[in-house]
């Protein structure tokens, strides 16, 4: 069983937006995790009910936002957004913060 297999989800994510590379590669404590079509826990500043929703696409944050909701630096290529069941989560890697938003909201 590989490193990533073990981790199976992020626990209480502890992940911070840096150790998210461009690929939604978690490089955690315990070994590397792809992001992509798995569970997350969704920040209660934008939840809408599940505690937990998969990560369905990952894709270039700046179709969706031009720059960070927390520094106003513009987001470069490499900068990518989680988009899951009804939250999305930007990993800025600019100043560190995970950028969850909803439909409507975008918090920091
Ligand atoms: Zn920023």
């Amino acid at each position: 069983m590989s490193k990533e297999e073990k981790i199976g989800s992020i626990v209480g994510l502890c992940a911070d937006a840096r150790d998210i590379d461009k690929n939604g590669i978690w490089h955690s404590p315990y070994g590397k995790m792809n992001l992509l079509g798995k569970k997350m826990p969704v920040s209660k500043k934008v939840r809408r009910g599940k505690e937990e929703e998969e990560v369905i696409m990952i894709a270039q944050a700046n179709n969706y936002f031009h720059y960070c909701a927390n520094c106003n630096k513009d987001f470069d290529d490499d900068a990518i957004i989680l988009v899951m069941e009804t939250a999305r989560l930007v990993p800025a890697h600019c100043c560190n913060v995970m950028l969850w938003s909803s439909e409507t909201d975008v918090v920091a």
